[in-house]
């Protein structure tokens, strides 16, 4: 039996509101409810400002829904009314939400106590709030000050990209980045919160919906290597966009955490959200709702584009999401012909920006004909040429952007002395914490973080045999993270950053045995 819309309300009738004195129903606070498969999703509204202290409302919204007979789970949001939020004093302190709060910090005022209001801990001590929450653990939480928003299970790191407005090739770009990550080694996976217009599965080529693996654990889609899911999956075309970003803050926490990202593959070094365009409240709850390692800007050069770029950084830094930094897309006009360079726009306005709001400049994508073609066919330009400039760009950028994730939770490995030494055959690589690590070109160049070695994904990973007598050529610099090592052989795509080059060393021993396993199962030789 299916639970009725008219028994949700019912039951949520019997939440007080914030104040204890109506209920959440009729204070008008819901958001449409939907009811897919036995599970219930809606949202309430809040004023910002309390979000912290409504924690408890929250779940005891969740658990009425969650008792129907019929109903499978809730997930149940609140979202910030972000008129009353600023309008209201005191501030919480600086501190990073919840899970599944919708708590903007205050801009950097001076850290008052979380001052609850007198009815609720009334409440609270006499464990009214309907969530069995006593006054101890509410006070232990208000004492530590510490919030700590849940991971997600399977995932390392969390990024969004973001722009400021529409059209500006956020889409793309994440997807294209997706792929540079996995091409530069990295476990990938993907998922579009763009619920006006979920393009990833079309960006990735890839039709059908997900299934569900097993109990309520759903196994992403595939498209190229990268784990894919989709608020596209979820939400129908035909829902009118008025209630899809509720719908999509509710289902997308979700989504994330009962999605079987780690498979049998193992955990996913990176999940990145293509997050919808602008700055308004549901990019703002989705940033608090998701623990997200950093976000990238998308912007294009022009003016307007830059405004609105602004915004969406002063948005991340509210909810103290570090700002991994701003790509340019569209940023000058390759001729498909020629291959001329034109400044169509003005050049350098991002770069500069960037400057002046002290964030990382993280690269210049152009404006060509490929990227449109191989985005719009499902194509990405980056694993489906992975020798051309665009795909190049693209590594670039991720190097880049894995970097700077690096930087944010403080393991960024500083740059090593290099010397290419014993007539091009070994690289020898001194890295500022003492250790000192020597690699032949042969491992180098069978271990070379390329599309070519990497294939599409690391399940694909080519096994490249004889190479034993390869020798290093050249090393080209890439910014102060990576270098580009050519080979004799004319291999030179990979970008080895100094973590990648880090990692190699100390698991050396292993990876050469892992390899020569590798190659003996499959009747390859070195010579
Ligand atoms: P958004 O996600 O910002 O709305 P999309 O990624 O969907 O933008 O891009 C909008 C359109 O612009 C798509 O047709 C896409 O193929 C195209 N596009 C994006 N970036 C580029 C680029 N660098 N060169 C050419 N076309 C691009």
């Amino acid at each position: 039996m299916s639970v009725e819309k008219t028994q949700v309300l019912a039951a949520l009738r019997r939440v007080k509101g914030p104040d204890l004195e109506s209920n959440i129903v009729d204070l008008g606070l819901l958001s449409e409810i939907l009811i897919k498969n036995d599970r219930v999703y809606f949202s309430i509204t809040i004023p910002a400002s309390r979000a912290e202290e409504l924690e408890q409302l929250r779940k005891a919204a969740e658990k009425v829904v969650s008792d129907l007979p019929g109903v499978a789970g809730a997930s149940v949001v609140l979202t910030a009314d972000m008129s009353g939020g600023m309008q209201r004093a005191p501030a919480p302190p600086p501190i990073r939400p919840t899970a599944s709060v919708a708590a903007p910090a205050q801009p950097a005022a001076a850290p008052s106590p979380v001052v609850e209001h007198a009815r609720v801990q009334a409440a609270r001590a006499k464990g009214a709030t309907g969530d069995g929450a006593g006054p101890r653990q509410a006070a232990s939480a208000a004492a530590s000050g510490e919030r700590q928003m849940a991971g997600i299970p399977g995932v390392k790191h969390v990024i969004a990209v973001a722009s400021g407005k529409g059209g500006v090739g956020k889409s793309t770009t994440a997807v294209n980045l997706a792929l540079g990550l996995q091409a530069i080694g990295l476990k990938v996976g993907i998922i579009d919160a763009d619920i006006y217009g979920p393009s990833q599965p079309r960006l990735l080529g890839i039709t059908g919906k997900p299934q569900v693996a097993h109990g309520k654990v759903i196994k992403p889609m595939e498209g190229w290597g990268l784990k894919v899911m989709s608020m596209g999956f979820l939400v129908d075309e035909a829902t009118p966009v008025v209630w899809r970003g509720p719908m999509v803050v509710s289902a997308l926490g979700q989504m994330l955490r009962e999605t079987d990202w780690a498979g049998s593959t193992g955990d996913l070094d990176v999940l990145v959200v293509d997050m919808p365009p602008g700055t308004g409240d549901i990019q703002l709850t989705i940033s608090q709702n998701v623990p997200l390692s950093g976000a990238v800007i998308v912007s294009t050069p022009q003016d307007l584009a830059l405004i609105d770029a602004r915004k969406g950084i002063a948005m991340f830094k509210r909810v103290e999401v570090p700002i991994l930094g701003i790509v340019e897309n569209m940023s000058y006009f390759l001729c498909p012909s020629c291959g001329t360079r034109s400044d169509i726009f003005g050049h350098g306005g991002a770069a500069d920006e960037a400057r002046n709001l002290g964030v990382p400049f993280l690269g210049e994508i152009p404006l060509h004909m490929d990227i449109r073609e191989t985005s719009d066919s499902g194509k990405p330009v980056t694993v489906t040429a992975p020798d051309s400039v665009h795909a190049g760009i693209f590594r670039e950028l991720a190097a880049e952007v894995w970097t700077e994730v690096e930087r944010a939770k403080g393991t960024l490995t500083p740059p090593p002395i290099l010397d290419v030494i014993d007539g091009g055959s070994t690289l020898k690589a001194a890295f500022p914490d003492g250790r000192t690590f020597e690699f032949s070109a042969e491992m180098l160049r069978v271990m070379s973080p390329s599309a070519e070695v990497q294939g599409h994904s690391p399940e694909q990973r080519v096994t490249v045999g004889r190479k034993k007598h390869v020798k290093i050529k050249d090393l080209k610099p890439v910014g102060n993270y990576a270098t580009r090592i050519g080979f004799d052989d004319g291999h030179n795509t990979g970008l080895f950053t100094w973590g990648y080059l880090h990692l190699l060393g100390r698991e050396k021993d292993q990876r050469w045995g892992a390899y020569l396993e590798e190659l003996g199962a499959k009747g390859l030789t070195r010579e």
